[in-house]
């Protein structure tokens, strides 16, 4: 019998081919992040099961427990999955991240990511991020404002073991997705100007520049306005 977690990974797959068939583009730009956070490890293997290959994750302690698990029960024979930190990260909880993670999509402030380069310079690794923009300037979220964003990504953009993919946000929550729409397409905007300047880097594994935006309310909408990440956690897990 089909699972429920697998019925909705094909529902929100066909969603987003649908929304990229709108839009003319093609599905294999856009990754979808199946947000596990706060639900059993058990909903993972499932989703894993059912060909999910990207997981999001809010919470440091979670993630690496969930990683550990992850790499106990399947050893080394299963296919690869990419860990991908999606909450605000707290700089005392950085030297557990490195080395984990295939994208840390929340660096919210020049400060975080000089923790980071700190944290990955002892180790002598390099880590992938994108950078968090407050599109909608909503007291409640952590990110660079559209205006600072650049500043902090040329500043970054110095620190040797950090690499700048892309740009994330998280739109308003809405009964109205078509709301969003402003939001998504000015971060798209924002992040092919910067891509122009040089302030994003180039990294053969990911869609180029990467465009982390939309969930469960306003994934489509966001895979219209250019999406290459999508970050769907209640359509996939049920509610939290
Ligand atoms: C929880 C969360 C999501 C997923 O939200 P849903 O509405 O459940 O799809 C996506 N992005 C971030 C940053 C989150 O915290």
């Amino acid at each position: 019998m089909e699972s429920t977690i697998s019925g909705n990974i094909s529902n929100v797959k066909e969603r987003i081919a649908a929304a990229c068939e709108r839009a003319g583009r093609d599905p294999k730009e856009v990754t979808l992040i199946a947000v596990s956070k706060l639900k059993p490890f058990e909903d993972i293997m499932e989703a894993k099961n059912a060909g999910a290959t990207d997981f999001g994750e809010n919470y440091v302690q979670e993630l690496v427990e969930k990683i550990g698990k992850n790499s106990e029960t399947c050893g080394e024979a299963t296919p690869t999955v990419r860990w991908h930190m999606i909450g605000h990260l707290q700089k005392n909880k950085v030297k557990y991240l490195i080395g984990q993670t295939a994208l840390i999509h929340s660096v919210d402030s020049l400060f975080l990511a000089e923790q980071i380069e700190k944290e990955l310079a002892k180790k002598d690794e390099i880590t992938r991020i994108l950078l968090e923009v407050n599109v909608a300037e909503e007291e409640s979220k952590w990110g660079f404002t559209t205006e600072s964003v650049k500043e902090a990504a040329a500043e970054i953009g110095k620190l040797p073991h950090v690499r700048v993919l892309g740009l994330m946000t998280s739109a308003p929550i809405t009964e109205d997705p078509e709301s969003n729409r402003v939001y998504f397409r000015k971060l798209n905007e924002l992040a092919h100007e910067m891509l122009k300047e040089n302030l994003l880097v180039k990294d053969p594994s990911f869609s180029c520049p990467v465009l982390s935006m939309g969930m469960t309310g306003d994934f489509e909408v966001a895979v219209e306005e250019g999406a290459t990440m999508v970050r769907v956690g209640t359509a996939i897990f049920g509610k939290r």
